[in-house]
């Protein structure tokens, strides 16, 4: 493909985000390029999220990317959390009157995405760097971008950053106009990938006086755990051993099974950050999924409010090709932030409720313990728990306000 010089709209980064959106402006036809800066295959390895909600699901199927996630993906309809030796099922369908979560992999998600968009369209320039993005005041903002050794300019009606924490379309709004609300965390979390089949059929959540662990699992064969470490922590330093040992400690309970053991093929340490940028548009700009806020993955939300972002916005774009007005467009970033901030707030609790910090107290760790204790006695802090997890739908003001 050559290098295109205009477009509708331009987008960039072809994460979940940016190939969702896309895909809804493809499906409606409006015209758009997206812009990558790693080659196709480093995207499609990338190890990040599992949890898709029913949300994210069903704007899946119905921009018609649904096909190897019905064969392949996996129902989930509940999890365990695991404190003091005990554990306690959710049931999502029996508390949010039927919804329930889909384990399908990040990495599967953008291939299948990929593999349609190489099919059918839009246009997407792999190893293709934006430099900047210009002309917010005007008509037609742009993009500078390198590919290929070279500069080329992409001149847009509107601009969508889908380019994640590090993005540079944020850069491209005036001074003074954005403003960031960020929270660190005292601690990260050392993802391990094993060769091993997954001992439980659901995530299970684990406090423990060790610290928070949480088994999950890509596929049959596949599982994929994480402990809480200290930040700063350096993988090398933990023998697969170790982790495995370390993993069974924290997720024990009185009688419960073991994990399957298998080769360790990954390791990592991710530090944990919660940040929210408002407005998430100024102009002819917006922003969406991460280039816009990160949460703590406890919650499972990351990936399923970059595709809540995309459908809005998806939706306000094919409004304007209907009917000219540019009144969800105008409303967008409202829309998203009543999410954005819900599933803050979520990520946020399940994170207080479940890892510990530092300098944790006794009285700490008794008040998460009764947190915990309470959602397996009251019906009603269980349905709060489960509504927030399985997600809120994206419905008319698609931000949902609370659960
Ligand atoms: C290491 C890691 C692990 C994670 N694990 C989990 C998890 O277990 N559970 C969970 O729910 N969430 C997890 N997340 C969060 C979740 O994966 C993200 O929320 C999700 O990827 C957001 O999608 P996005 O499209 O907004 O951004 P991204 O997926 O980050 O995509 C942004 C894209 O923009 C591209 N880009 C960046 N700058 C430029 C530029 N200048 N020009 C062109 N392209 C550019 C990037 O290469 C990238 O492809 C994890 C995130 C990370 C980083």
């Amino acid at each position: 493909m050559g290098h295109p010089t205009r477009t509708r709209v331009g987008i960039v980064g072809a994460g979940p985000a940016g190939l969702l959106l896309a895909r809804l402006l493809h499906l409606t036809g409006i015209d758009c390029v997206i812009l990558e800066r790693r080659d196709r295959t480093y995207v499609e390895r990338r190890q990040r999220a599992g949890i898709l909600e029913q949300s994210t699901v069903d704007a899946l199927r119905s921009a018609g990317a649904a096909d190897r996630l019905e064969r392949e993906g996996t129902p989930h309809d509940g999890v365990e959390l695991r404190f003091a030796r005990r554990s306690l099922r959710l049931d999502f369908p029996s508390l949010t009157g039927g919804r329930r979560v889909w384990l399908y992999a990040q990495t599967e998600l953008v291939k299948d995405l990929i593999a349609l968009q190489q099919k059918e369209g839009p246009p997407l320039l792999f190893e293709a760097r934006a430099l900047a993005v210009e002309g917010n005041d005007g008509d037609r903002p742009l993009i500078r971008y390198a590919h290929a050794g070279r500069e080329h300019t992409l001149v847009c009606d509107w601009v969508v950053g889908c380019d994640g924490y590090h993005g540079v379309t944020r850069h491209g709004m005036p001074e003074g106009v954005l403003r960031t609300y960020e929270r660190g965390h005292p601690y990260s979390w050392f993802g391990i990938l094993a060769d091993a089949p997954p001992a439980y059929e659901e995530l299970i959540y684990a406090h423990s006086e060790r610290g928070f662990a949480l088994a999950s699992m890509r596929s049959a064969h596949v599982s994929r755990l994480y402990l809480q470490v200290p930040n700063g922590t350096d993988p090398e330093q933990w023998s697969d051993e170790r982790v495995w040992n370390e993993l069974d400690a924290r997720l024990a309970t009185r009688g419960g099974r073991r994990l399957h053991r298998g080769p360790i093929t990954s390791k990592a340490v991710l530090p944990m950050r919660s940040s929210v940028t408002e407005p998430m548009a100024h102009g002819r700009i917006f922003l969406a999924g991460d280039a816009a806020h990160i949460v703590p993955p406890t919650g499972a939300k990351g990936l399923n409010l970059a595709a809540a972002d995309a459908m809005v916005l998806g939706r306000a774009f094919a409004h304007l090709g209907a009917t000219g007005s540019t009144e969800l467009l105008d409303a967008y970033s409202d829309t998203c932030l009543r999410r954005v901030w819900r599933a803050e707030h979520f990520s946020n609790l399940m994170t207080s409720m479940l890892h510990l910090s530092p300098d944790q107290s006794e009285f700490d760790t008794r008040l998460q313990l009764s947190q915990l204790e309470r959602l397996a006695t009251s019906p009603h802090a269980a349905a709060e728990l489960a509504a927030n997890y399985a997600g809120l739908p994206v419905g008319g003001d698609a931000g949902g306000g609370g659960a």
